[in-house]
């Protein structure tokens, strides 16, 4: 007799594997509702052959190739990644580029936050003082005076949520002049601009770092200011910057206390800000996933799909990033292109990346994790597929490279190709950079993965994670497997969640005030 609690969900038709549901996995002698019986033990998330597979037959989900069996496999076998190999990536040379297939969701009206103004038209979910840094080296002066702020300033402008030191390892000892440094310079500028951040830039400088102030901020553009105690910040039309090597400077102190009179005037600006009801629209949501597993592509991945369209649909703008985790569903991406330029600069990100990959000796087999493939995904191709569901299917409007920003573009809603790498931290950063003021983040393993400068909604793809990780998951998507949650509702509950955090209310992260550091992508040389 088959037990109907012993779960396989198949995802297309056309598959002829399915994926084992249940918890803990199910035993050999397994009978399933179809009659298959499984041949062995299958841990949850892996896939069960439905069919007897010869060597080298296809095997299939999502209605894709996802690689070739090694040998003859019988129906009920595990198809682990031992057993199939990885198929060649698609020519991006012989990617059609026809009309756009995509059509866009029909608007929907009257959705609202509670949001912070700022007065280049973009909306702060947040309201944080950022202190930018032009080096490395000034980053222990920097550490300490936040610390000072935020014992001794922070108290006295309670409208203000925090503020943050955005620092990393560039800035010096690089190869500043070749044409890959514009990645980080640019991030770095953008970063600066994020729209949690109220448009006040303060910038700490060592003084003979390659990464001059005037070359972090775009030349000719930003007043800068020297600024000690012993000169008073004059009122801040622009920009600050406290430089350490400046002459007035004796001892440490001198700097701590610049670094303090600096902030408490942006501070107390920054304070005078109060919520305002805000436009759906304002939103500019980045996506990324982490940790996956294989119920990422069928639970916690199409829901945040269904939640990118509903944000479309409201006018709002959606980042989807992750470069080696799209590259494999290039012909869906290229017909979703709004236009064929879209199209051609999606196709010239991926070259792009297939030749930086290539520079350092990887291929695309550098991208799945042990923890990815315990967790059932066995190669990047079935990982692409299930990684791009969360960008729903909305037309692509635009394409940002890597460090680039929807201001230095243009852009202003709609479903966005962020060109990034797939590292959680150094997508972020980037889509940081690129304007995002609120980040969906799925994952199947588990990942405690926040950030400083705006927050990180975390969705668990299974049950069991969303229970064991109760303090630092947002929200369960494996309630669609386990209470049959549509994952249209499943994407509706999603969108009001994040309506709410954009207004105010606390992340697990933000609660615990856990963060990661920003990492740039910098494919330049050191020197
Ligand atoms: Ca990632």
């Amino acid at each position: 007799m088959s037990n109907p609690a012993h779960r396989c969900l198949r995802i297309h038709p056309t598959d002829n594997v399915a994926i084992v549901v249940n918890p803990g996995g199910l035993p050999a002698g397994t009978k399933l509702e179809d009659g298959l019986t499984l041949t062995e033990d299958i841990p949850q998330g892996h896939k069960v052959a439905l069919a007897p597979l010869a060597a080298g037959d296809a095997v299939r989900r999502y209605g894709v190739v996802i690689g070739n069996a090694v040998d003859a496999l019988p129906a009920g076998s595990w198809v682990n990644e031992q057993r199939l190999t990885l198929p060649a990536a698609a020519s991006l040379k012989q990617c059609a580029r026809g009309p756009a297939s995509a059509v866009d969701p029909t608007p929907i009206h009257g959705h609202t936050f509670q949001g912070y103004r700022n007065p280049d038209g973009s909306v702060g979910t947040r309201n944080i003082l950022a202190i930018s840094t032009t080096v490395q080296c000034v980053a222990g002066v920097v550490d300490h005076a936040v610390q000072r702020i935020r014992r001794e300033l922070l108290p006295r402008f309670p409208n203000v949520d925090d503020v943050v030191a955005l620092e990393h390892s560039y800035g010096c000892g690089i190869a500043i002049d070749v044409p890959d440094a514009a990645i980080p310079i640019r991030t770095l500028r953008n970063l600066a601009r994020n729209p949690n951040f109220g448009g006040e830039v303060m910038v700490v400088s060592l003084g003979c770092e390659k990464l001059q102030p005037t070359r972090l901020l775009g030349p000719g553009k930003i007043p800068i200011r020297a600024v000690s105690t012993h000169r008073p910040p004059p009122d801040a039309d622009g920009v600050d910057v406290v430089c350490l090597q400046d002459e007035s400077h004796v001892g440490f102190e001198s700097m701590i206390d610049s670094i303090m009179v600096t902030a408490q005037a942006h501070l107390s600006r920054l304070n005078q800000r109060h919520r305002e009801t805000c436009p759906a629209s304002a939103l500019v949501v980045g996506v990324q996933c982490g940790g996956s597993d294989a119920f990422s592509g069928i639970t916690a991945n199409p829901a945040v799909g269904v939640m990118s369209d509903l944000l479309v649909a409201a006018g709002a703008t959606v980042l989807f990033s992750e470069t080696t985790e799209v590259r494999d569903a290039v012909a869906q991406l290229v017909t979703r292109a709004a236009t064929t330029q879209v199209a051609d600069d999606i196709v010239n990100q991926l070259a792009w990346y297939d030749a930086y990959l290539a520079r350092g000796g990887a291929d695309r087999s550098a991208n799945t994790t042990p923890g990815n493939k315990r967790g059932g995904l066995a190669n990047i191709v079935e990982k692409a597929m299930g990684s791009v569901a969360k960008s729903g299917s909305a037309p692509i409007l635009g394409v940002l490279a890597p460090g680039e920003s929807l201001r230095d573009k243009g852009i202003e809603r709609g479903l966005v190709f962020a060109a990034t790498p797939a590292s959680d931290f150094i997508c972020g950063t980037l889509q940081l950079a690129a304007g995002m003021n609120l980040h969906v983040f799925t994952t199947g393993r588990g990942t405690p993965y926040g950030l400083a400068q705006c927050p990180v909604v975390k969705v668990a793809t299974r049950t069991d994670l969303a229970r064991r990780w109760h303090d630092l998951m947002d929200w369960n998507a494996g309630r669609i497997l386990d209470e049959g949650l549509t994952l249209q509702q499943a994407g509706e509950e999603l969108f009001r969640l994040l309506l709410e955090v954009a207004s105010g209310k606390r992340t697990w992260a933000e609660h615990w005030k856990l963060s990661n550091e920003l990492v740039l992508f910098d494919p330049a040389p050191v020197t």
